[in-house]
């Protein structure tokens, strides 16, 4: 019965954000320690969730090391990852010998030591198995790799969907390869690619061109070669000052090299050729964006969504000023990252008026706007995701609070950041998003996840903000001067 160590550490990690990623930070979302890392994502869909479900299936014996997350910050601080690598590094040196050991990463992390984090962590696992016991990862599509983490490990997969609603599978296929892999009758074999293009987040929805197109390819490639056994596509995570950043393609295949490179490098090719549509698209600014929205309600097309996809420290108050000026009615924003605001609120409690000055603290956020209005809901910000994606995780806002100002606007406060997924992102601070007309998330594709089949329209929304549409608004100096389109050797 073979022993596979787990663990868990993701961090997609915005290198232009001042605020570092702190231990504080990881606790806020909840740390799993030892066997609760496997314990705790049993029932969370999730890479981890797929780990334990094929290899129990498989009478296999997992064993948890940590599993810890962190919303987006600016660098993760040595601190928090030393903290975090140890106990993981730790965990499989109690657990040996073991067979394996599975990996969830997310491919994004800068600690402010190492700026390729996961291939440092998987060189210290490695120190600690030696090079016999595979060591497999499994990455988000908005992975930054490159080759020393394939050099490091002996298989990676990137989940293929962007919302990531397929995690779970991907963590299924890595712990199909490893008991496989273990059983002797198959060789994992990599090939990587980068193609040189970094794109924001908000162009690489999975389920439209190009990278629907893109998956369609690898399709095809797979079905003309059994012996390919998964092909990962990451466009990657465009706002990190990195040299790995960017989009990367790896192959893993059983036992042929020259298959791996082949796939590889024409999947990257094909990238290198629609890169315009990767990294460009033209998208409505705050103004535009708002008068859409109120034409489409208008037009009754409710609930419109509207997507501030740019906004990233959760505080922007530009496109919901535009909105309230336009004489916005039955709007809900899910949510103004302030953990003043929502104590205001709680402070005076359901059914009291209160006055408070809200959002516009962050990088490029815009005023502080002051609001009033009538306390409808106050709570500890927790709830648990019922959507596709991430269905049955845990969703930690800290204290928070929803502000009824008049007109049926409703404005939902927290005290961390927040991106909505599903209905409950509005549901659990007392606000139905269906009987509303409009909807300001602050999420640029995972939203689609469940709004997509829901609401009467989509508007994405280029607001100021530190997720810009435009990679050219920011100033980059570590990444590789070919890198399309902001490398020095484009602009
Ligand atoms: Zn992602």
């Amino acid at each position: 019965m073979p022993k596979i160590a787990i663990g868990g550490l993701i961090h997609e990690t915005h290198t232009f954000l001042e605020k570092l990623t702190t231990v504080q930070d990881f606790e806020n979302r909840g740390v799993n320690w030892g066997q609760d890392a496997v314990e705790a994502n049993r029932e969370v869909h999730g890479y981890i969730q797929g780990f334990v479900e094929v290899l129990e299936e498989a009478g296999a014996e997992p064993v948890g090391t940590v599993a810890a997350a962190a919303g987006v910050h600016g660098y993760v601080t040595d601190e928090a990852f030393e903290l975090y690598t140890g106990a993981l590094v730790d965990g499989v040196r109690d657990a040996m010998p073991v067979d394996g050991v599975l990996l969830s990463l997310h491919g994004a992390m800068v600690a402010a030591s190492y700026p390729k984090a996961e291939a440092e962590v998987v060189r210290r696992v490695r120190s600690v198995v030696g090079d016999d016991v595979p060591v497999m990862v499994t990455l988000d599509l908005h992975a930054n790799e490159d080759h020393e983490l394939t050099d490091a490990a002996d298989a990676v997969f990137i989940c293929k969907k962007y919302p990531h609603t397929d995690t779970r599978e991907t963590g299924a296929a890595a712990a199909t390869c490893m008991l496989k892999t273990l059983s002797g009758d198959f060789e994992p074999t990599m090939a990587i690619h980068k193609p040189g293009i970094i794109s924001p987040s908000i162009f690489q929805w999975s389920e439209a061109p190009p990278m629907s197109d893109f998956r369609a390819r690898a399709e095809e490639w797979e079905r003309k070669h059994p012996e390919i056994f998964y092909t990962s596509i990451a466009p990657g995570f465009g706002y990190a000052d990195v040299p790995d950043v960017g989009a990367t393609v790896i192959v893993v295949t059983d036992g042929d090299k020259a298959l791996a490179e082949e796939v590889a490098r024409d999947l990257s090719n094909f990238m290198w050729e629609r890169r315009e549509e990767l990294a460009r698209k033209p998208i409505l600014k705050t103004e535009e964006a708002a008068e859409r929205a109120m034409q489409l309600a208008s037009e009754d097309k409710t609930p419109v969504v509207l997507a501030d996809g740019a906004d990233r420290t959760g505080d922007n108050t530009m496109l919901l000023s535009a909105l309230l000026q336009m004489g916005a009615k039955n709007l809900s924003l899910s949510s103004m990252h302030d953990p003043q605001a929502a104590r205001d609120c709680i402070d005076a409690g359901i059914g009291a008026r209160v006055k408070v000055r809200c959002g516009g603290w962050g990088q490029a956020s815009g005023e502080p706007l002051e609001l009033e209005g009538e306390v409808t809901h106050v709570g500890d910000g927790e709830y648990v995701l019922t959507g596709p994606m991430g269905k049955g995780g845990k969703v930690r806002c800290g204290p928070s609070a929803t502000l009824d100002i008049g007109d049926g606007n409703r404005i939902i406060f927290t005290s961390l950041n927040h991106q909505v997924r599903d209905a409950e992102g509005f549901r659990a601070f007392g606000v139905d998003p269906l009987a509303m007309d409009i909807l300001i998330v602050r999420s640029r594709i995972h939203f689609r996840a469940y709004y997509e089949d829901v609401a009467g329209a989509i508007v994405e929304v280029d607001a100021p903000g530190m997720g810009p549409a435009d990679l050219g608004v920011l100033t980059y100096h570590n990444i590789p001067a070919d890198t399309y389109p902001v490398g020095r050797h484009w602009s």
